[in-house]
């Protein structure tokens, strides 16, 4: 962004909760269905039926909230914002009023130093986070002729996690954003599909001049439904409102979609046709009343959260924000690393295989962490090999690794039948060495007259001819000193 400006971005994040069933009925919760199958009386808004409020979305709440370090409202209640879509059958959603269940808390992000001016972690204000319940799906292009309504999503519970306006660049709104990724992933309360919808997130931005204090007018930005389009997004409409504002013009106050087509995002109205929702309690739920030994039983039931498993991680096993991030993507996933790396006693070799190998399978098979046919228990036994220098890496991720997920068998055991074993026998590479320096008189002649970089030829050549099963470290000793000696 141009010099001289500071951009300001508030995120609206919304969570579809992975609860069994709806926020006020039975109906289930769930996706994939026949249009219209999981629907109810009370999600339908047929008149007389009464809602009930669902335990389990409460519960997940006060996870989210104390994960958050925010507090809990002892009692909130819920509004019904009313408006007219198709896809809201009652003509007004369900939503909590001025209190929310969860107020204040924060995350913690990296935070970037070209706008800190500072390097560190700085602190995202987070304002509030409310319940309140999905509407359903319209679909205008399934044949052409008609629009489609599917109310199966209607009264699916959501949870609206408001942040203030504390993210100063675009990078710092990705970051922001999927940190909550990870922690309602990692509390098991989202199953965090951006692509359908189960996380999405609405951008505030707005841009002041530097040393200002007074905010801008905000634009909000819509349909950002990846961490990708939040960077490019926020990024446009930086530059837009810049740009406007150069021109000596101001910055309408209005809402603005993100066309990914386009590479741009593009007016949808402005905020003075602004509507009232007409808020008013909602007279058929009582008030949502928290009790402090619940407080406590969520509490007690938190797990290790995803942030501080990377911090732990990172001093236990040397690793960077990035790799530990990646590892800790899943609660599966994280475990699954966790099992390799204490049975192989050794967490930058899991690392390094889970980063590597396991994702590159679990990618091009398109699958998940539980769905790979390989237990931690035997991959730790390849990563215990390598890591002893009893197996070369390219052995093991050649032949020992496909080999395994193949089911054909043990690392140990592969490698003794098939005879992989690294040879780390010196005399043996020693003998190799003076046949290849013998075969390549003319690379050797150039290495010792100061060209260093041929040495790697020389290695691969000593390499290939031990068939890929020779201990790379000690071949590299072992010619130095060849070498050495003329
Ligand atoms: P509304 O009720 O219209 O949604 P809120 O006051 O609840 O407005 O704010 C919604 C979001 O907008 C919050 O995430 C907040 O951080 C953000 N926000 C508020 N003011 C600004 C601003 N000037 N620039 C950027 N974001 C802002
Ligand atoms: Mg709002
Ligand atoms: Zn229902």
């Amino acid at each position: 962004m141009k010099s001289g400006y500071e951009a300001v971005i508030g995120l609206e994040v919304h969570v579809q909760l992975r609860t069994r069933s709806k926020m006020f009925c039975a109906c289930r919760n769930s996706t994939g269905a026949p249009p219209n199958s999981h629907t109810c009386p009370v999600c339908l808004g047929l008149p007389g039926a009464l809602p009930t409020l669902n335990a389990e979305a409460v519960r997940m709440a006060l996870s989210l909230g104390l994960a958050l370090g925010a507090t809990i409202q002892p009692q909130s209640a819920f509004y019904r914002k009313q408006y007219f879509y198709p896809d809201l059958p009652k003509g007004y959603q369900i939503t909590q009023g001025p209190v929310a269940i969860v107020e204040g808390g924060h995350m913690d992000i990296p935070g970037e130093a070209r706008v800190r001016g500072l390097e560190g972690p700085v602190r995202i204000r987070v304002e509030r986070a409310h319940l309140e319940e999905d509407a359903g799906k319209s679909h205008h292009d399934l044949d052409g002729t008609a629009s489609h309504v599917d109310l199966n999503r209607a009264g699916v519970p959501l949870l609206e996690i408001v942040g203030a306006p504390d993210l100063r660049s675009a990078q710092e709104a990705s970051d922001y954003l999927k940190a909550l990724h990870r922690l309602v992933v990692g509390l098991g309360i989202c199953d965090g599909n951006m692509e359908e919808g189960s996380f999405r997130c609405d951008a505030n931005v707005s841009v002041r001049t530097l040393g200002v204090e007074a905010f801008g007018t905000r634009v909000e930005v819509k349909n950002l439904n990846s961490f990708r389009f939040v960077r490019q997004a926020l990024d446009h409409e930086l530059e837009r409102q810049v740009a406007l504002l150069e021109g000596g013009a101001a910055v309408p106050m209005e809402t603005r979609g993100w066309d990914a087509a386009l590479g741009e995002t593009r007016g949808q109205r402005t905020k003075e046709a602004a509507m009232d929702y007409r808020y008013f309690p909602e007279p058929d739920l009582p008030l949502l009343v928290v009790d402090p030994t619940e407080i406590e039983a969520a509490r007690a039931a938190l797990p290790e959260l995803p942030d501080q498993r990377i911090r732990r991680w990172r001093e236990a096993f040397q690793l960077g924000q990035e790799e530990a991030q990646t590892l800790a993507q899943s609660p599966a996933f994280a475990a699954y690393f966790e099992r390799v790396a204490s049975l192989s006693g050794s967490g930058r070799g899991a690392a390094a295989w889970m980063l590597g190998e396991v994702c590159r399978t679990l990618n091009d098979r398109g699958i998940g962490i539980e769905a790979l046919p390989l237990a931690p228990e035997d991959l730790a036994g390849l990563v215990r090999l390598v890591e002893a220098r009893t197996l070369s890496f390219g052995t093991a991720k050649d032949q020992l690794f496909p080999a395994m997920l193949a089911g054909e068998g043990g690392a140990e055991e592969l490698m003794k039948t098939r005879g992989l074993a690294q040879v780390s026998d010196r005399a043996a590479i020693e003998g190799l060495v003076a046949q290849i320096l013998e075969a390549n008189p003319g690379p050797v002649a150039q290495i010792q007259s100061g060209k260093e970089s041929l040495k790697g030829f020389l290695v691969g050549q000593i390499l290939k001819a031990g068939q890929g099963r020779l201990d790379a470290k000690l071949v590299n000793e072992v010619l130095a000193e060849a070498l050495a000696k003329g």
